[in-house]
C-alpha cells in the first residue's frame, strides 16, 4: 500500500483534491528553486471574452492557482463584441511575449468567433491546454505533445493510484475534442496498453460496453446517467461530469453533480472519482503542469 491510499479514510475514493494539491505542491516548489537562482518564473495569459459566470470562475480559479504556486500570470477581460480579428492579434502577443509560456483561450467563445480559428492561431509551443491540431495529431500518433488537462489529470490519477491499465477493458462514453477522444487516445498508446471503446449519443446498447468494461470514463454532461445496474463488481469509475442541478437543500439553490449515480455504484465498484473533488481539481493541476513543462522546454525546444 503506498502513501496515498493510507492517507485516504474511504479506501474507494479516489481524491482528486489530495493528488492534486501534491501535484501543485511539487511544482511550486520547482518554482521557488528556479526563482531563487535568479530565474524568471513560468508564465500563463489567460483571455475571457464576454460574461459567461461558469467561464469567470473557471479563470478566476486558474488565476488563483498561478499566484498560489509563483507563476506569473496575466488576464485578458474582452467584451462579447470583440472581433475574431482583435482577438487573435491579442494572441500574437501572447505568441511573441518572452514572459509566456502558456497561452489559454477560455471557451466557449461567442458565436461570432471561429473557435477553430482562434486555437490554431495560438503558437502550439505555449498551447498548453492542448487543443491544437499540431497537438491533436501528436497525441494520436504517440508523440510528446501538450496533452489536454483533463484527461491528463485522469491518467496522473490512475498513476499515483496504481491503477493497472495494461490489458483492461476501459468504456469511455463520450467523444468530445476535450475529454472523451484524448482520453481514449492516450489509454491505447503502449504506455497504458488498454482496450478502449468510445460510445457516444448514438452507441447501440452502451450496457453491453459498460458490464464489460473494468474501468469507465464518463464524460456526457448528464446528470447522474451511469447507474449501479450498468456496471460489474470491482470496476473503476472515472465520472468526468459537472452538472449543476437544482438543489433545495443547498443555500444557492442547486448542486454540482457527475455524470455517474455515486450512491448506487459506489458499493459494487472497486474505486471512484467523487463529484466535486474527483476530476476537476486536476484539472487545474495539470495546466500548471504543462505550463512549467512548456517554460523547461521539455515539449518543443
Ligand atoms: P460534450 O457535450 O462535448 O460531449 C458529451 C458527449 O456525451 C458526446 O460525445 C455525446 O455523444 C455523449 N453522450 C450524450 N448523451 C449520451 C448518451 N445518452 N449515451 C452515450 N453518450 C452520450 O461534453 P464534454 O465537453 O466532453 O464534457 C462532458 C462532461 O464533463 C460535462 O459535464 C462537462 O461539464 C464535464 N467536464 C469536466 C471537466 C473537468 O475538469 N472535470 C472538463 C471538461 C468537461
Amino acid at each position: 500500500m503506498n502513501s496515498v491510499t493510507e492517507n485516504i479514510s474511504l479506501k474507494k475514493i479516489i481524491d482528486g483534491k489530495l493528488i492534486s494539491s501534491k501535484v501543485k505542491a511539487e511544482i511550486k516548489e520547482e518554482v521557488s528553486e528556479l526563482v531563487q537562482s535568479g530565474k524568471r518564473p513560468p508564465g500563463l495569459a489567460f483571455i475571457l471574452v464576454g460574461e459567461d459566470p461558469a467561464s469567470k470562475v473557471y479563470v478566476k480559479n486558474k488565476g488563483k492557482a498561478c499566484s498560489d504556486i509563483g507563476f506569473y500570470s496575466v488576464t485578458e477581460k474582452l467584451p462579447d463584441s470583440i472581433s475574431e480579428e482583435e482577438l487573435i492579434n491579442l494572441i500574437q502577443t501572447f505568441n511573441n511575449d518572452e514572459k509566456i509560456d502558456g497561452i489559454l483561450v477560455q471557451l466557449p467563445l461567442p458565436k461570432h468567433i471561429n473557435e477553430q480559428r482562434v486555437i490554431e492561431s495560438i503558437n502550439y509551443k505555449k498551447d498548453v491546454d492542448g487543443f491544437h491540431p499540431e497537438n491533436t495529431g501528436r497525441l494520436v500518433s504517440g508523440i510528446k505533445s501538450f496533452i489536454p488537462c483533463t484527461p491528463y489529470g485522469i491518467t496522473e490519477l490512475l498513476k499515483r493510484y496504481n491503477i493497472e491499465t495494461s490489458g483492461k477493458n476501459v468504456t469511455v462514453i463520450g467523444r468530445s475534442n476535450i475529454v472523451g477522444k484524448p482520453i481514449a487516445n492516450l489509454l491505447i498508446q503502449k504506455e497504458y496498453n488498454a482496450t478502449v471503446s468510445i460510445c457516444h449519443s448514438k452507441t447501440k446498447d452502451l450496457k453491453s460496453y459498460t458490464l464489460n468494461a473494468d474501468i469507465i470514463i464518463a464524460a456526457i454532461g448528464s446528470p447522474d446517467f451511469l447507474k449501479g445496474d450498468m456496471i460489474k463488481e470491482d470496476v473503476v469509475i472515472i465520472d468526468v461530469g459537472i452538472n449543476r442541478v437544482e438543489s433545495s437543500s443547498s443555500p444557492n439553490g442547486y448542486k454540482i453533480t457527475g455524470d455517474v449515480d455515486f450512491e448506487s455504484c459506489l458499493e459494487k465498484c472497486k474505486m471512484i472519482t467523487p463529484v466535486p473533488g474527483g476530476v476537476g481539481p486536476m484539472t487545474i493541476a495539470m495546466l500548471m503542469k504543462n505550463t512549467l513543462d512548456s517554460y523547461k522546454k521539455i515539449i518543443y525546444s
